[in-house]
Order: structure tokens, then C-alpha cells, then sequence
């Protein structure tokens, strides 16, 4: 992913695009698009595409199709920076850093909790309220200085935290979430977040966003509800290891290391340990358990095949095949934006969590058009500007050429683009491992698990959240449960 496509580059986007999102109803294709595509428009929008002073025939309104050739994106100037302001931004930040550290060096860990959650992200908020609510003296551990920084990131900044149509199908180990989740699920995230104070409202796709379209009022509501349920955020304190072992009345000790407030070394006991802290977590890998290996998706593909130097930064509404050895593994219908590496957009980035390099995509760029309305329509028109974008057409070849290129352009996979900056992360602490009705581990009594730290992840849309609160609740009650002796209720 480049830096224009990238998460952060997207969340700017979002923030400075705001008063262009106010039309939620309306702009449904524009919104489905956005998570991930938003910034590269944005870049797209600021500079013309075309230079003001074109040569005839190669303006945007040019009635040939002119040969492709470098997008004033390529040329675009740095844009200038305040050096006084930077200044003042990193002096602010820095003492926004120090106010932090010197917040969570003020709370004071107890020796002993009755539960004990490993990551205050999006699953850990909500088991540590889940099991608050249900009596349990519980504590987050969150080794950034701030619990639920991730969630401000979501969506865009606006946080798509749900789904209304949540489909177990769509997810990795879909009888397993089936059984976690329950018939209701949907109701219950739903129901959770109106019980904390947030408005809600539907875009298109199903997709539930906070009435705000900001993710900091779900991440505030989720705040201001584990404090009023008592929950202690002890921030800036990384888990070390969980002991499950040392055979005290709480059972297990949680060892911590508080070097980022400043600290050294702690240890908490605790009944129950629910073990939250994402894709990918060395916590988890180092429990024991059964681990299946981690790897990045919901990502750009990086493609070869197709002229994509001439078509970066073009999008295009797509159906995409994705196919191993001939055999179609996946099909996804929506945005695709073609970068110099390969393709972007929320349809890709669902294809990203099958796709392996030596796979193919084959995109059709006129999915509402049959090849030979197409043609017909290019033919008469002596273009095949009216049927698809003319800076597509001229990168395909111009004219009936550029119809048959869009009809089936195929691409060979050749691996994840810029995965660092997935949004979620497969694999982790193996399901197989994990009792449906309580998330606890089966071979380790007392320890829990939720959201991404087990290999549970679905597509773009709110699927990923929605698996987070769920999978939040039901362990953090059974932990509570667990804590408070009513044990061995393994499914
Ligand atoms: C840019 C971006 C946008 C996204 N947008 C959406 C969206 O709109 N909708 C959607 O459904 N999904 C979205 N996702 C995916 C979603 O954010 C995740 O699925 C979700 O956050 C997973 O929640 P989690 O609590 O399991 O993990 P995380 O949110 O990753 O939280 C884990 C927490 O544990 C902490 N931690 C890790 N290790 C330790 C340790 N040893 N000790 C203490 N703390 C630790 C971490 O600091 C972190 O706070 C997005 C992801 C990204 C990156």
C-alpha cells in the first residue's frame, strides 16, 4: 500500500474530508468505498488529474483517447510545511506523552483482581465491562498509554463498528463463531452500545456507524462504561508473561513490565486471565496453547499483468474472480483502485485474506455490461470513453481493445502489498483450543480468550468489530464466573 492508500494517510483524508460525509443515506457506492480508498481520491481531487495547460487533445475533455502518460500526481510539488507549527505540534504532542505516562504512573495496581484483562483494545474493553457488570473486580492491562487508540483508527476515523447483516459464513471457523456468538448477536452489539449511550446509524452494505461518524465517541462511551462498572485501566504496562502455575488461591500471576511509566517490573494475581491483545500477540504465542501461524489481511494485493503504471491511482466499480490453478476461490463485487504495485479497494482487500502469490485475478471492469452491449456501445461511439473511465480506456488500448481488456483483465498474484499496514490480522491462538460458550481455554483453566488474539478474522464491513464485542462479552462473563467459583461449564 502506498503512503496515499495507507491506514494513517486515510484517516487524514477522512478528518479533512469531513463535511463531504454528512450525505449518508444518499452517497451508499461513495461510503462503501471509503475505508479504504478515500485517501488515494483525496489525492487524486487535490491535484487535477490532467495539467491545466494540456496540449489539445489530451484534456479531460479531449474527444480522442489520448495515450496514457504520467498523471500530474507523479509531478505534484512536496506540500510546503510551517516549520514553526511542526515544532509546536511535536512540542504538544511530546507533553501530551508526558501527561499520559504521568496518568498511568498515577494508578495504583492492586496485589490481587478477580479477573484480569491482557489488552484494552476493542474485545478487551468489552470483556473487562462484561465482566465488571457481572461483579468481578477487574483490571486492563494495556501496554500503550491509552486504552482503545486502535478503534480511533477504524473505519477511517469513523469507525465502522458493526454489521447489521452478521453472517457466521463469512468468518474463518464459521461453526465455531456460530457457536460463540449465538442467534442474536447482531441484537446483542447492537443492544451493548445503545445501553453505553451511542447513536447509531446505517450506511449502506449494512454498515453501522456512530451517528457522530467519529470513532472516538465508541471509544469514549466504551471508556465512560468500564469506569462506572468500576473497571481499573491500568495503561502503560505491558504483560510479560500469564503464570498459570504458581498454585496461589488466585490462581494465576500476570507479570508485567511497567518500563514505559517509568517503572520496572510488577505482579498481579489473578482468578481469571482474559488474554485480548490482538493479531499476532507474543503474549498469546507464548501461552502454550495451540497456535495457528499469523499472517497479515484485509490488505492490497501486489499484482503483475496489467499496464498499472498508467492506471495508478484510477478506480473502477469491479467484479473480481479470484482463481488457483483454475479453480475460482473467491468472488468480490465493488471499488478497485489500481496502484503501480497492484490493486487496492475493500473488494481486494477481501480477496487478501484467501489470496497467495501464483494466484490470478481476473477483474471485469463493466460487470453491468455484457461484452457484446459493450462493444456495441465503444463501436457507435468511436470511443470506449462512454462506457468506461477514458483514462482506463486509453491505459487498455483505446476503443473495442480497451472493451476486451476490461471485460477480463487478468493479474497473477504476486504476494501482500505493504502488509505491515493490514488492518487485521489471521491466525493465532487455534479455536480448536477454546470452549464455544465461555471462551476459556480447555487444557489451561482460568484463562479466556477474545477479538483477533484467536484465529477468528471476516471481511471489510463492521465484521471484524462485531467479532471483537461479541467474543468481549462472552468471555469476560465467563471469566467473572470462572473468578467467582462457578467453574467446569465447559460446552
Ligand atoms: C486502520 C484499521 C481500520 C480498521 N477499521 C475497521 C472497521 O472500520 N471495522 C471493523 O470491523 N474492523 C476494522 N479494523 C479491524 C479492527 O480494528 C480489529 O479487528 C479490532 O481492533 C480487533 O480488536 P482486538 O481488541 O482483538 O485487538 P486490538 O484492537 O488490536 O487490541 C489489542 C490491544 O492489546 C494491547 N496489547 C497487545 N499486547 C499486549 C501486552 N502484551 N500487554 C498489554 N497490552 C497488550 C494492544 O496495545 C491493543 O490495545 C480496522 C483495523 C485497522 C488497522
Amino acid at each position: 500500500m502506498s503512503r496515499k492508500d495507507s491506514p494513517k494517510a486515510s484517516k487524514k483524508a477522512s478528518e479533512k474530508g469531513k463535511t463531504k460525509d454528512k450525505h449518508a443515506g444518499k452517497g451508499a457506492k461513495k461510503d462503501a468505498n471509503k475505508d479504504v480508498t478515500k485517501a488515494a481520491r483525496k489525492s487524486d481531487a487535490k491535484v487535477p488529474a490532467k495539467p491545466v495547460h494540456a496540449p489539445r487533445g489530451q484534456r479531460g475533455d479531449a474527444p480522442r483517447e489520448a495515450p496514457a502518460r504520467p498523471t500530474a500526481i507523479d509531478v505534484a510539488p512536496e506540500p510546503r510545511r510551517n516549520p514553526a507549527k511542526s515544532a509546536a505540534k511535536r512540542v504538544s504532542r511530546a507533553q501530551q506523552r508526558d501527561l499520559l505516562v504521568a496518568a498511568a504512573g498515577r494508578i495504583q495496581l492492586p496485589a490481587t483482581a478477580d479477573v484480569v484483562v491482557c489488552g484494552g483494545g476493542a474485545a478487551g474493553l468489552v470483556a473487562a465491562i462484561a465482566a465488571a457488570e457481572s461483579g468481578a473486580r477487574t483490571v486492563v492491562v494495556e501496554r500503550d498509554l491509552e486504552c482503545g487508540r486502535k478503534i480511533l483508527a477504524t473505519g477511517n476515523g469513523r469507525c465502522n463498528l458493526t454489521n447489521l447483516w452478521l453472517n457466521a459464513d463469512v468468518y474463518r471457523h464459521p461453526a465455531f463463531v456460530r457457536r460463540v456468538c449465538g442467534e442474536a448477536w447482531r441484537d446483542d452489539v447492537l443492544r451493548f452500545f445503545e445501553e453505553s449511550g451511542l447513536a447509531t446509524c446505517m450506511e449502506d452494505e449494512g454498515r453501522v456507524y456512530p451517528l457522530s461518524r467519529q470513532a472516538a465517541s465508541v471509544r469514549d462511551v466504551l471508556l465512560a462504561r468500564a469506569l462506572r462498572a468500576g473497571v481499573m485501566l491500568a495503561a502503560g504496562r505491558t504483560v510479560a508473561a500469564v503464570d498459570t502455575a504458581v498454585g496461589t488461591a488466585d490462581g494465576l500471576a500476570v507479570h508485567l513490565d511497567e518500563t514505559a511509566i517509568g517503572g520496572t517490573t510488577a505482579m498481579l494475581a489473578a482468578r481469571s486471565v482474559v488474554v485480548a491483545t490482538g493479531g499476532a500477540s507474543e503474549l498469546a504465542k507464548g501461552l502454550g496453547l495451540a497456535w495457528v501461524p499469523t499472517r497479515p489481511v484485509l490488505c492490497p494485493l501486489a499484482c503483475t499483468g496489467a499496464p498499472l503504471a498508467e492506471l495508478d491511482g484510477r478506480h473502477a466499480h469491479a467484479r473480481l474472480s479470484l482463481a488457483r490453478n483454475g479453480q475460482e476461490l473467491a468472488v468480490e463485487t465493488g471499488d478497485l483502485l489500481f496502484r503501480t504495485y497492484g490493486i487496492s479497494g475493500i473488494a481486494v482487500f477481501n480477496l487478501s485474506r484467501l489470496a497467495q502469490p501464483g494466484d490470478q485475478v481476473e477483474a471485469d471492469l463493466l460487470p453491468e455490461l455484457g461484452l457484446d452491449a459493450a462493444l456495441l456501445l465503444a463501436r457507435n461511439a468511436g470511443t470506449a470513453a462512454g462506457v468506461m473511465d477514458p483514462q482506463v480506456a486509453r491505459a487498455l488500448g483505446g476503443g473495442e481493445r480497451a472493451v476486451r481488456a476490461a471485460k477480463c483483465l487478468r493479474l497473477a498474484v504476486t504476494g501482500l502489498a505493504e502488509p505491515n499496514r493490514a488492518q487485521v490480522t489471521a491466525g493465532g491462538l487455534d479455536v480448536v483450543g477454546f470452549s464455544p460458550a465461555t471462551l476459556e481455554a480447555t487444557l489451561a483453566p482460568g484463562i479466556f480468550a477474545c477479538g483477533e488474539a484467536l484465529d477468528v478474522d471476516g471481511p471489510c464491513g463492521g465484521f471484524n468489530l462485531a467479532w471483537a464485542w461479541k467474543s468481549g462479552m462472552v468471555a469476560g462473563r465467563a471469566a467473572a464466573a470462572h473468578a467467582a467459583g462457578n467453574i467446569g461449564r465447559h460446552a
